[in-house]
């Protein structure tokens, strides 16, 4: 019985474990402490950006954004539809009505001509997702927004260590997001950031990410006695210190984990280019793609159940791509969006991680031809 390979992995070891040592011996395990502060001084520099606020989640640092930039009842925000529904959600969280915009049909982020058609007179901003890490077409969203006075926040989940045109990922918008969950190219388990150049708006995320008032640390070492104030009600949307040292470990592994999968990434295109019927994935010349996960797209003949099952049964952990969120029930959304609902049954994700072997990659290539060449029943 041949091992299986998973589909992903976190690469995490004594470096991660040293970490958690030295926040033990601090003395300063909850979040938003000294640990916290030195993980988001370092990842403003991963990001290129002034500010970033580690948080618990994505979720959490969407929320956020979402609410800094005023966000609210009887406002739309525009999503790129093909995402983890964490996205269309956080909009629902504030009160505002997510409008999906369908997706470019190479690389699945939302298409600007889709976005600029969905402008409402209700429509305060544009929420854009970096899907599977490579970035939207900044350019293009901003231009939109500024002729539609609208903001852009950048859904970066997956984006840690990609960019466009240059730019890092999380500077790309007015305000971006990252999850540090263990799918993502690195990872505390749980965890995440907002980043942003803008200071009033990482000083009100801050203050809200502490149930809204300043977080403790900001007291430490008075001589006096402060009392904070509460004027609005806030959350605890704080990353642990514990995980931001083992976040400060992963940003140190961060460049060895990017050349993996980007050294996995062209293996599997080279082996990919003769099967026919699977088309790989495209990364686009002007950005940096971080692959956080590996999907190719099947032709509609294909019976994609049956090939996932195939790959399950031969140990090649695989998954469908991520979701369409326009006919998720939860949102009522009326309207078809035809490339991400054909896509959302046709993408196949495939193992992809930082420790993918060559002899890996070439068994989950033949294991997938033999599925696709099994008769169907
Ligand atoms: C993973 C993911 C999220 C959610 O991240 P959490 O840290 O689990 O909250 C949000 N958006 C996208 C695009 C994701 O891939």
């Amino acid at each position: 019985m041949l091992d299986t390979i998973p589909l992903g992995q976190p690469t995490v070891g004594d470096e991660e474990l040293e970490a958690i040592r030295e926040v033990f011996a601090s003395g300063w395990l909850s979040g938003a402490g000294p640990t916290c502060q030195r993980f988001e001084s370092r990842f403003a520099e991963v990001a290129g950006t002034a500010h970033a606020l580690a948080t618990s989640n994505c979720g959490s640092a969407l929320h956020l954004g979402l609410q800094v930039l005023g966000a609210g009842p009887g406002d739309e925000v525009i999503v790129g539809d093909y995402t983890f529904p964490a996205t269309g959600h956080s909009v629902m969280w504030t009160g505002a009505t997510p409008v999906f915009a369908d997706i470019r049909p190479d690389i699945w982020s939302a298409d600007p001509a889709a976005v600029e058609a969905a402008i409402t007179p209700r429509t305060v901003g544009i929420l854009a997702v970096d899907v599977f890490g490579q970035p939207a077409d900044y350019d293009e969203l901003r231009q939109i927004a500024d002729r539609h006075g609208l903001w852009l926040m950048e859904d970066a989940a997956c984006s840690a260590g990609a960019s466009y045109h240059g730019r890092p990922a999380g500077s790309l918008a007015d305000v971006a997001t990252f999850s540090f969950h263990g799918r993502k190219g690195i990872t505390a388990g749980e965890g995440g950031a907002l980043t942003t150049d803008d200071a009033t708006l990482a000083e009100h995320a801050r203050k809200l990410h502490t149930y809204g008032i300043a977080p403790a640390i900001s007291r430490e070492g008075s001589t006096d006695l402060p009392i904070p104030t509460f004027d609005e009600a806030g959350y605890n949307y704080r990353l642990s210190d514990l995980a931001a040292g083992v976040m400060l470990a992963q940003v140190d592994r961060l460049p060895t984990l990017l050349e993996n999968r980007r050294r996995a990434a062209r293996w599997y295109e080279e082996r990919l280019a003769p099967l026919e019927r699977v088309t790989a994935p495209v990364a686009l010349d002007d950005r940096e793609h971080p692959w956080q996960s590996y999907v190719v797209t099947l032709d509609p003949e294909l019976d994609r159940g049956a090939i996932a099952g195939y790959l399950r049964q031969h140990g090649v952990q695989c998954n469908f791509g991520t979701y369409a969120s326009h006919v998720q029930p939860v949102y009522g959304f009326e309207g078809e969006l035809p490339i991400s609902a054909d896509l959302f049954g046709r993408h196949l994700a495939i193992p992809m991680h930082a420790n993918l072997t060559e002899a890996q990659v070439d068994r989950v290539v033949e294991t997938l031809a033999a599925a696709i060449a099994q008769p169907r029943g």
